[in-house]
């Protein structure tokens, strides 16, 4: 025996697997509860395909936010992450906004809690610096309350060049967003040292060995990667960008996608002549594909987590009295 000691587990909590229903049984009550409950449901790229089918809108943040501010149903159902959810809560405080599972978080808004950041703001202050707080969209609702603007990898250029060019830039959650932006918009930042876990696995030697494998292919990635990859990619974009520029791409190409691997359902949507490769689903020395692109946070979103999530109404965003200024920085940046 040893004195190593074990956390108790609250068994209310666990993420048990429910009993096999079949998708299209589920797909179809989805649908009929959709109307009894005057919802429309909202997901994001990443998650589970069969849940991009039965949503009303598919998208990246910045136009799942947009979107969930012309909803015309009393109440919203977010298959995503929390901070999205708390996005569209934000934007919409009439609404009833719910999410098929409350713990599915991420784990770059973790990287930068509230209170960290408004100790590091003090800090900084105490030094001299005169500046403004950029955050990533991907961020709780409490950092967002202390930011002064907030960008998704869509609008991020277009936001940044409105910070007066006398003010330095803090620029939370992404290190690797953040640098990129460095380069594209010139201006300095100081950087938070947050990452994606999804986005910092891939590795060089993986990319390099399925470009071999590929000579033909592009590489398309995220800005969330970091630099060693996005230094050998043919496109960089975030996810709607990503699918414009499939789209935009008539004559068969064989594309390696450095992003989360649920990202390959809407882009085999919208242009079914490419082959896409998730990158590195290829990489094991024997050619199995990998989960390592899978984001685990944005898997606990199942059909029937949805289908129970709107049969309940639960579990529901709650408004917080912090959503308010969050609410003033993300119509100033998003609408
Ligand atoms: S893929 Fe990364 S940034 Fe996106 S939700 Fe998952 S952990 Fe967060």
């Amino acid at each position: 025996m040893t004195d190593q000691t074990f956390p108790i587990i609250q068994t209310d909590s666990l993420d048990l697997p429910d009993v096999y229903e079949d998708p299209l049984d589920l797909m179809d009550e989805i649908d009929r509860l959709k109307v009894d409950k005057d919802a429309t449901i909202l997901a994001h790229y990443y998650v589970d395909g069969e849940i991009q089918d039965v949503a009303d809108h598919c998208g990246d943040s910045l136009q799942l936010a947009r979107v969930a501010t012309t909803v015309t149903t009393s109440t919203i159902l977010f298959a995503g992450v929390h901070f999205m959810g708390e996005s569209a809560k934000i934007l919409n405080p009439e609404k009833t906004v719910i999410m098929p599972d409350l713990h599915a978080g991420c784990s770059l808004a973790e990287s930068c809690p509230a209170d960290k950041l408004l100790a590091y703001q003090h800090e900084l202050r105490a030094k001299g610096h005169d500046f403004e707080t950029v955050a990533y969209i991907n961020t709780s609702a409490s950092v967002k309350s202390l930011c002064d603007w907030i960008v998704t990898s869509g609008n991020a250029r277009e936001i940044i060049d409105r910070v007066p060019a006398g003010k330095e830039i803090l620029f939370v959650p992404d290190q690797h967003l953040g640098r990129y932006l460095m380069e594209v918009t010139g201006r300095d930042m100081i950087l938070w040292p947050g990452s994606c876990m999804v986005h910092e696995v891939f590795s060089i030697q993986d990319l390099l060995r399925a470009k071999k494998n590929n000579p033909q292919s592009l590489v398309l990635a995220h800005p969330e990667c970091p630099k060693n990859i996005l230094e050998h990619a043919d496109f960089i974009g975030g996810t709607e960008k990503m699918r414009k520029f499939v789209t935009a791409e008539t004559k068969p190409l064989t594309l390696l996608i450095a992003t989360e691997a649920n990202m390959i359902h809407p882009l085999q949507k919208a242009a079914p002549q490419h082959t896409y490769i998730p990158v590195p689903g290829i990489m094991t020395s024997s050619g199995e594909t990998c989960a390592c692109n899978r984001c685990p946070h944005m898997a606990l979103n199942t059909l029937q987590k949805v289908r129970n999530c709107l049969k309940n109404s639960q579990p529901e965003i709650v408004w917080q009295p912090y959503f308010e200024k969050a609410q003033a920085v993300m119509r100033k940046s998003l609408l």
